[in-house]
């Protein structure tokens, strides 16, 4: 059994399919998963997915591409949301310096936020974080972000961050980067990191795995990352699907 602890089902790139996408995931053996909603556009699509199947969650929040976007009502509206009985997250959240959608202040400045809320609403928090691990890790820190915790969703980082991200008691998310030949960072991380840490994901329609790389992701193919760290690990593919759910569910309170 798997959990793809972060993808994006509700994405246009599934519009023709989408009921065959999740009946294949669920074939497959993927019988939990958390769709991320980041945007007024995403977080209705996303409620209306955990609402239409039992095996999907919801994780609401306002991506940093969005940052300029975001107005007061609308972390009122994520808050009201976070209520709902199928959101166990709030998220993804954080900074992207890779596209710098939006300026960088200004993302720091919904970031700070939405981990307030977060705790306000005793939720974990999904982290989005490319290029900018430095700044992450100390927002997470200077907001005390350790009292609820979270996920640092297809971590790109060190191990050095990745340690001070456990030590803030955060979990460590891998995604189809991990299959890749030359993903050297991502292996390191996930070979030196206590087991009872780590998660799967897709991040769908994003980051395909090896051997669909270059065609559109889905959640079944969550377990190609199983697999890899199942070999890096030096453990089954079954032992790896079971510590990852156990990971996931005691994060996400499912
Ligand atoms: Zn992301
Ligand atoms: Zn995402």
């Amino acid at each position: 059994m798997l959990f793809d602890t972060h993808t994006h089902l509700n994405d246009e790139a599934f519009s023709a399919d989408r009921d065959e996408v999740m009946q294949r995931a669920l074939d497959e053996g993927v019988s939990l998963l958390v769709n991320v909603g980041f945007n007024r556009q995403t977080i209705p699509q996303t409620l209306e997915l955990a609402e239409k199947y039992d095996f999907v969650y919801a994780a609401v929040g306002w991506h940093p591409h969005d940052a300029k976007d975001m107005k007061e009502e609308d972390l009122a509206w994520i808050e009201e949301l976070s209520a709902h009985k199928k959101v166990v997250a709030i998220g993804e959240m954080g900074l992207d310096y890779y596209w710098d959608n939006s300026p960088r202040d200004v993302q720091k400045e919904v970031f700070r936020q939405q981990i307030a809320l977060a705790k306000k609403v005793k939720k974990p928090i999904i982290i989005h974080d490319r290029d900018a691990h430095r700044d992450v890790v100390d927002i997470l820190k200077e907001e005390g972000a350790s009292e609820v915790g979270g996920v640092m969703h297809c971590f790109g980082g060190s191990v050095e961050i990745a340690k001070e991200c456990l030590d803030l008691n955060f979990y460590i998310s891998f995604g189809g980067p991990l299959t890749f030949k030359n993903a050297k960072k991502p292996k390191e991380v996930a070979m030196q990191i206590p087991l009872d840490r780590i998660l799967i994901e897709t991040d769908s329609p994003y980051l395909t795995p090896h051997p669909y790389r270059g065609k559109r992701n889905e959640s079944s193919y969550v377990k190609h990352v199983a697999q890899s760290l199942a070999e890096l690990r030096g453990l089954s593919y079954e032992e790896v699907c079971r510590i990852t759910m156990e990971n996931g569910k005691r994060l996400f309170n499912i």
